[in-house]
């Protein structure tokens, strides 16, 4: 794998020597649960082939040096790693070693490669966290296994939470960490607990195209407080904990609150769906699926965008199967299930529709369920 091949070539070119290892942690896209994690739902997430890679060598002083093509090298001391004052991407990776604690890790030496786009919506920041995580997990003797890298999960969540200061649900980290091979895979996000489910999208002839609409940022600011606000307050005002403890909304007088409450409690009935069909190896009923979630975000929890729908819409109108807006909205990607052998097509009508409404050009990637971080093959 060539983000491998990288780190390995980066760090001996500016850390000199070997590494003890290399390993690498891939990007992730949500096949289909938005915005229900926060309602204790489910989702489905599946890794990617797209990875960061980290070759690494542990250090004996306590000195973290960290070095990634187009990012500016920097050197920090473990000790020092006590508050948010660590700037600029480093901030990831310290942050890691901050949420594991005083006792879990040590200085390294630390080369970054990755093909994981950054900022395209296929969470390059949770590929960096948990290559680092896994990386200095074998070098400082902690577990690996699939509860130590539930935990080391965790860790990569408050990182980017507590330390980066970038509110995420802890998806992006779980799949990264425990995904496999030729599945996607079933998060509870009450229990954290997970089931494996086969999914081969080339077996049937179908590929995978996250569209990256490259949209301005928006002053959207408040509206993921706002959207988690709402779904808090339909939970208290129907009695329950939180939406996955119901199947009705009926019972709300407030119409956007009813709205909001009910992408929550359909959009987990169709990852339960979605599940059923990939059990039952229809991978083709997925289409309808991601249609409905993008109608009920456009239209009931209204996070969606111009571009998203110009992306979504053109890509139907061009035949995939089903898509949707992927991530929190406002911007960001679309996920569209094609025929391999429309893939093509479907990218060149998305990219003639945003033309057409003045909006940026948008990026493509093909993508297929691989397996979750793990130590690189020596090259
Ligand atoms: P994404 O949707 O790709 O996760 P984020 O804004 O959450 O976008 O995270 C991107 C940030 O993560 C970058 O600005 C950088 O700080 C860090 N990052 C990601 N990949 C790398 C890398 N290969 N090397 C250094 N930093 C990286
Ligand atoms: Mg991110």
């Amino acid at each position: 794998m060539s983000a491998c091949t990288d780190a390995r070539t980066l760090f001996a070119h500016e850390l000199g020597g070997s590494p003890d290892g290399v390993w690498c942690a891939p990007g992730r896209v949500n096949l289909i649960g938005e915005h229900v994690d926060y309602a204790d739902g489910l989702c489905l997430p599946m890794a990617l082939e797209h990875c960061t890679a980290v070759a690494v060598r542990r250090r004996a002083d306590g000195i973290l040096r960290l070095r990634s093509a187009g990012f500016p090298g920097t050197d920090i001391t473990v000790t020092d790693i006590v508050s948010h004052a660590v700037p600029g991407w480093a901030a990831y990776v310290a942050g890691v070693v901050w949420a594991v604690g005083p006792a879990g890790f040590g200085g390294a030496d630390i080369a970054v490669a990755s093909d994981v786009p950054v900022g395209a919506g296929l969470s390059s920041s949770a590929a960096l966290e948990c290559a680092v995580a896994l990386a200095l997990a074998e070098l400082f003797g902690r577990a690996t296994d699939d509860t130590g890298r539930a935990a080391l999960a965790s860790a990569c969540m408050r990182a980017e939470n507590d330390f980066v200061g970038v509110p995420t649900g802890g998806m992006d980290q779980q799949i990264s960490l425990r995904g496999r091979a030729g599945h996607a895979m079933l998060l509870d996000c009450r229990t954290g607990t997970v089931r494996h489910v086969p999914f081969d999208p080339a077996a049937d002839g179908l590929a995978l195209l996250v569209v990256d609409t490259a949209a301005p940022h928006r002053l959207v600011d408040g509206q993921y407080a706002q959207r988690r606000r709402a779904v808090e307050d339909a939970a208290r005002q129907l009695g329950v904990d939180s939406l996955r403890d119901t199947d009705s909304v009926a019972a709300l007088r407030d119409t956007i609150l009813s709205r909001r409450a009910r992408h929550v409690v359909t959009e987990i009935g169709r990852v339960r769906a979605a599940v059923s069909a990939l059990d039952a190896g229809d991978v083709r009923a997925l289409g309808p699926l991601l249609d409905a979630s993008h109608r009920s975000l456009r239209d009931d929890f209204e996070v969606s965008s111009v571009e998203l729908d110009s992306a979504v819409d053109a890509a139907r109108d061009a035949g995939a199967l089903g898509a949707r807006m992927v991530g929190g909205g406002f911007g960001g990607s679309a996920l569209a299930l094609c025929e391999a052998a429309a893939v093509e097509k479907i990218s060149h009508a998305v990219r003639v529709a945003a033309g057409r409404r003045g909006l940026p050009q948008p990026r493509f990637w093909k993508v297929a369920p691989a397996a979750g971080a793990r130590r690189c093959a020596r090259p």
